[in-house]
Parts: structure tokens; sequence; C-alpha cells
């Protein structure tokens, strides 16, 4: 049997080099680069595309892909393991080349995509040369699936598009939209929608606004793409969705393992560093206790991270894992909410200031109940997944009850029971 809780020695180098890079190189760019997404933005590339060559020649660049794809394949264990380290940055998964939403989009183009939609899109994105934007989620709702209205009709050789599409994060500096529309309005529901690759100047495609400066609000008026932008085949859309939603939400959760355990180091600094009523902070029970119910729901969320993540290179199917990526989407807000909001607490006023980043960390646990869906739809796909493990009983009084348990262990024990002299009980 093999059961280890470390990584082989030479893994265990990497992840030093990329823990002290991170810090060291990384995180202090995040001071500068609100949007480093924004390949258009000069300083950006300043200061980020000399680390992403470091990062190519130390050949941890895309780890997320098979080699086949240019990356080393690493597996989603390792791939947690890494990602852990650069959950404490925003800038690291574009440095390390690893950031969604491209992650997602380019196993898409890699999966379903035209040789010549590889070479136009994939190869750059690759590459780290562009960024791309993956549009579902629509003004009037993103959780329900039948209220998408976008839609496309084929017009000869061409697919029309035409709608409103909500909250499609870096769409300002995208170069192809990957966008979800409506193409068999009357087939059963999960066959209703296409996916399709839009370039981005195509004509017809409006940015009405972006909101927080990162997430489009974009309208589509006839916008016209050729019949093969169609990816992986009309009413298929939901295929292609779950090809990018299954790594997609595990590798947010290992981002979230680092993020979490930097507001608990912030914590544990500020508890043994200040003093009040004539103590440290740290001697007071109530904040140890927050500590400690902390570094609980941190550890006990990484395992059950590294699990799924071990489940998926073991089965290497996203279906059998659906319960655990929904339990794991379920627990990632809800980790990082208590604990940066306690971290926040226990900073006091200069916890809830600008000059602190647990509003931030308390933000972005609210963005990860919604992004790449509500935990409520999680928490439903968990229990459904749950219960098809179990079946309904029969009997009013069940298998379990204690009276007919006890009943099945007088009869199981009856010879024993006889000879010392304990009589039966049942009273059915
Ligand atoms: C930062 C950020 C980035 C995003 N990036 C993208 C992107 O790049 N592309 C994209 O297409 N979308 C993106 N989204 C949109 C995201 O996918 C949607 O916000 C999400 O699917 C929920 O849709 P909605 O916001 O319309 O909420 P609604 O669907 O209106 O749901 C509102 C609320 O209703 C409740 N609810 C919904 N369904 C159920 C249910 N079955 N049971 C119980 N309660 C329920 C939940 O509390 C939910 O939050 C992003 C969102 C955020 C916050």
């Amino acid at each position: 049997m093999t059961f280890s809780f470390e990584p082989d020695p030479e893994f265990a180098n990497e992840l030093e080099w990329i823990d002290e890079f991170v810090r060291e190189e990384v995180e202090p760019i995040d001071l500068f680069v609100a949007d480093p997404w924004n390949v258009h933005d000069e300083l950006r590339n300043a200061l980020i595309v000399p680390l992403q060559e470091q990062v190519k020649e130390r050949k941890l660049w895309a780890c997320h892909l098979g080699p086949e794809l240019g990356g080393p394949g690493f597996g989603q264990v390792k791939l947690g393991l890494m990602n852990e380290r650069l959950g404490r940055s925003l800038a690291a998964p574009i440095v390390f080349g690893c950031q969604a939403p491209d992650s997602g989009n380019s196993e898409i183009l890699a999966h379903f995509g035209t040789d010549e939609q590889k070479e136009r899109y994939l190869e750059p994105l690759l590459a780290g040369r562009i960024v791309s934007c993956f549009a579902m989620t629509e003004p009037q709702g993103g959780s329900d699936p039948e209220v998408l209205t976008t839609s496309a009709a084929l017009d000869g050789d061409s697919w029309v598009i035409n709608g409103e599409k909500w909250f499609a994060s870096s769409a300002h500096a995208a170069s192809f939209f990957i966008v979800m529309a409506l193409t068999d309005p009357d087939g059963p529901a999960y066959k209703r929608h296409s996916m399709f690759v839009v370039p981005a100047e195509t004509p017809g495609i409006e940015h009405v606004r972006n909101v927080d400066g990162h997430h489009g609000y974009l309208r589509f008026h006839d916008v016209r793409v050729p019949a093969d932008h169609v990816l992986g085949g009309r009413g298929e859309a939901f295929v292609v969705a779950q090809t990018r939603l299954g790594g997609g939400r595990i590798h947010h959760a290992m981002r979230t393992v680092g993020l979490v355990r930097h507001n608990f180091d912030l914590m544990c600094r500020r508890a043994l560093s200040r003093t009040t009523g004539g103590e440290q902070l740290a001697r007071k029970q109530l904040v140890q206790a927050a500590i400690a119910d902390s570094w609980c729901e941190i550890e006990s969320f990484r395992l059950l991270v590294l699990q799924t993540a071990w489940k998926i290179d073991k089965y290497q199917d996203y279906k059998r894992v659906r319960g655990d990526i929904s339990a794991v989407k379920t627990l990632m807000p809800r980790v990082l909410n208590n604990v940066a909001s306690r971290a926040l607490q226990i900073h006091g006023s200069i916890g809830v200031s600008e000059e602190m980043p647990f509003m931030t960390a308390v933000r972005d646990s609210y963005v990860m109940a919604l992004a790449d869906g509500p935990t409520e739809v999680h928490q439903v796909n968990l229990a459904k997944a749950i219960l098809r493990g179990y079946t309904a009983d029969t009997d009013v009084f069940p298998d379990y009850h204690l009276i007919r348990r006890r009943e099945q262990a007088e009869a199981k024990f009856a010879d024993v029971l006889a000879r010392h002299g304990v009589s039966a009980q049942t009273n059915s």
C-alpha cells in the first residue's frame, strides 16, 4: 500500500522554489497591477512577462496541461500543492500560465477546436500572448440555464448570434470569447444550447460597460461566425462547459487554500504582536478559539481538496468526482469567509481598512460563492450525488430501529444468551 502526505524530494524542491519566487518576485507586483489579465497594459507586461520567462525556463509553465499541449502534465495532486503557493497572489497564476478562465478555455479549444482555431487561438493562449473570455451568464440569470436567451441561428454557412452576456471576465482584454447560445429552443433542456468561439474583432459586439473594471456586460447584434465555430457540436454546450468547469473549480479551491493560509498567518502574527488589557491577544481564550477553529477548517478543507485532486488523477473522469467537486466548492467560500473575517476582527480597526488585505479576502469569499455556480446549486448537486448511494426504507420501523436490531441480535446469539440467563426482551 502506498499512502503518503509528502511530495517526493525532487518536487519538494520545486515547491520551495515556487514559494520563494511568489513571495519575493510576484507578490510585490500585486501592489501595482490591478488587472494582470490585461495583456494590453504596458506596465503589466514590463513586470509580468520577464517572470513568465523564468517560469518557462524552470519548466513550471502551464502545469495544468499535458505534454501534448506543451505542459508537463503534473496531474491534479501536484497541481494542488503548487496552486496553494500561487493562491497568495493575484498575479501568480498568470505568471505561471494557469489562470482562469484561460486554463479552462484552453482545455475547451484543445478538445473541441478545429486545427485552424487551435493555431489561431490555442497556441498564443498557451504561450500567454493573449487572454480569453467565457461568456455564459446573462443579466437575467446565471445559475439556471433555462433563463439564458442569447440565441444563434444558422444562416447559410454562418451562425448569427444575438443577445446579451453579463459578468464575462476579461472581456475587455480578450482576443476571443467562448459564447453559449440557444440553438434549439424546443429541444430537451440540456440540448438547447451550443458553444461558439467568437473572435473579439467580429463586427456587432458591443461592450456596454465593464462591471468592477474586469467583468464585461456585452451585447451581440447579428454577430456572424462561420459554421465551424461551434465547439463540440450543436446542442453540446453543457458537455463543453463541463470540460472547463471541473478543472476550473478544483484549481480555484487549490489557490484558495493558499489565500486562506495567508490570512491565517497574519492573524497569528497579530495575536502574538498586540496586547490589550495587559496581555497578548494570543493569551485570550476567545482569540485562541478563533485560531484553533481556523486551523481545523483550513486543514480539513485542504485535505478535501487534495483528496478530490487525487480522485481526479485516479479516475481520469470528472463525472465520477462531481459530488466531491461540489463539496469543495461549497466549503471554499465558507472557510475563506470564516478565516478572513476572524483575521480582520483580530486586527481591529486597521483590519477593516484598505491598508490591510482582509476586506478584499472577505469580498472574495462572496465571489467564490457565486462564480462557477452559486453555493446552493453545489449543495443540491452534492446532496443528490450522496443520496444516489442510498435506498428508501419501506418499513415504518426500519431495520436500524433499536427494537428490531435487538430482536435480530437475540436471534443471532440465542444460545449464548440462554446459557447466560439473558432473557428475550423484544416486544414487536
Ligand atoms: C467575480 C465573478 C466572475 C464571474 N465570471 C464569469 C465569467 O467569466 N463568465 C460567466 O459566464 N459568468 C461569470 N460569472 C457569473 C457567475 O457564473 C454567476 O454569478 C452565477 O452563475 C450565478 O448567477 P447570477 O449571478 O445570475 O445569480 P442568480 O442565478 O440570479 O442566482 C441568485 C442567487 O439565487 C440563489 N440560487 C440560485 N439557484 C438556486 C438553487 N437552485 N437553490 C437555491 N438557491 C439558489 C443563490 O443564492 C444565488 O446566488 C462571474 C461571477 C462573479 C461574481
